[in-house]
């Protein structure tokens, strides 16, 4: 599998697969939610809502993932994930892997030869962006898939650099 990191708008990659950084109400937010939902239109919305009226009645729980449309951007698939918020009192890791893991499981169920991630959980969600990125480029690493390339596009150098140490 080809690792490869950019700095840049996750809504603008031509891959397979882009993961959005949802949350578990599937109905949208800010940050990378936002700005898929902005750049696809309102397709994206109604698949969600066809997923929350059938198969996740609950939401999507925090490390699991489900894949739409893409609607208008270049990527054929949106596949959303849910991170976990960070918390001092308890070690979420182990979620925050499996938004990794399970995108690129669904992805594999698709087909997706290359898939695009943002850094999952290192806005709103608060996690510390040395230890997103280590989590994210290990749990990556470890996956066994059919998947050939992941593209970590991060929109701040900051994140990007921190991507950057983790990957060596
Ligand atoms: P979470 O709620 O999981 O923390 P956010 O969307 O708040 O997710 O942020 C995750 C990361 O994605 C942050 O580093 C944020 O700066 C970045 N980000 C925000 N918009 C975009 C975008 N359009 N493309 C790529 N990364 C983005």
């Amino acid at each position: 599998m080809d690792i490869t990191l950019v700095q840049g708008d996750i809504t603008e990659q031509r891959v397979d697969a882009v993961v959005n950084a949802a949350n578990s109400s599937l109905m949208g937010g800010g940050g990378v939610d936002g700005a898929v939902h902005r750049a696809g239109g309102p397709e994206i919305l109604e698949e969600c809502r066809r997923l929350r009226d059938t198969s996740h009645p609950h939401g999507l729980p925090a490390g699991d993932a489900v894949a739409t449309t893409a609607g208008r951007m270049p990527a054929t698939w949106v596949i959303h994930t849910v991170g976990p918020v960070y918390s001092t009192s308890e070690d979420r890791s182990c979620i925050l892997a499996s938004c990794y893991r399970r995108s690129l499981e669904v992805a594999d169920g698709l087909n997706a030869a290359s898939v695009a991630f943002p850094a999952v959980s290192a806005g709103v969600y608060g996690w510390p962006m040395d230890s997103a990125a280590e989590i994210a480029v290990r749990s990556v690493q470890e996956a066994s898939n059919t998947v050939s390339e992941v593209r970590f596009v991060l929109f701040s150098p900051d994140v990007y650099a921190a991507f950057a140490r983790a990957l060596g």
